[in-house]
């Protein structure tokens, strides 16, 4: 029974992860008595989302529409025989921001979820293991969360990276239990990365 700007807008909002009706609504009704640049600004920053920010085609992590690879990926400062796997984009600035990860990353962009039906297809697997079967990597760190979901990813990653002749290890544990690696404090995370283990 709303105007269709509204509840276009409420099931637009809907969509999105953790966003239930009630909250859809509130929102866009907030949206809808806000100062004008509330709503100005949103919607600038949405529609430059996706054409100003694109994936780099080796590691899937962020980078600016105009180019191909990250900036870590065209470094020549960083041991590209070192793939450090991550599940977000966020989880590499928290590795980055710790400053004694001198490798590259494979971003997956999820984690194995039966739950909320994502399978292996869903994630950047397949590109990271051609990349791996290109050769050159010694060592890949599976730096999933410590959650059930990220430990279902590094156990389904391990044999299928093992495979191609590539030592696989984990971080070590250490890191809170369910926990996100990108709300770890630096010193957590370095211990994690620099007490990692070869998983058997
Ligand atoms: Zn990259």
């Amino acid at each position: 029974m709303l105007p269709d700007p509204i509840q276009n807008l409420i099931s637009a909002l809907e969509r999105l992860p953790g966003i239930g009706p009630k909250t859809a609504s509130r929102l866009a009704f907030y949206l809808l008595r806000a100062p004008e640049e509330v709503p100005e600004k949103l919607s600038e920053a949405l529609s430059n989302l996706k054409t100003k920010i694109t994936f780099c085609e080796d590691c899937f992590n962020i980078t600016s529409a105009d180019r191909l690879k990250c900036e870590i990926c065209e470094s020549s400062q960083r041991d590209g025989s070192l793939i450090c796997v991550v599940e977000e984009p966020l989880d590499v600035l928290a590795i980055e921001r710790i400053g004694a990860y001198k490798g590259k990353y494979a971003v997956l962009q999820g984690v194995l979820s039966p739950i909320e039906g994502v399978g292996p297809d869903d994630l950047k697997i397949k590109p990271l293991l051609s990349r791996l079967q290109k050769g050159g990597v010694k060592e890949v760190i599976l730096a999933t969360n410590p959650s059930m979901e990220g430990e279902a990813t590094a156990q389904y990653l391990h044999p299928r990276v093992q495979a191609l002749g590539v030592k696989v290890t984990r971080l070590a544990r250490g890191l809170p239990v369910g926990g996100d690696l990108e709300y770890a404090d630096q010193n957590t995370l370095l211990r994690a990365l620099t007490g990692r283990q070869e998983m058997d």
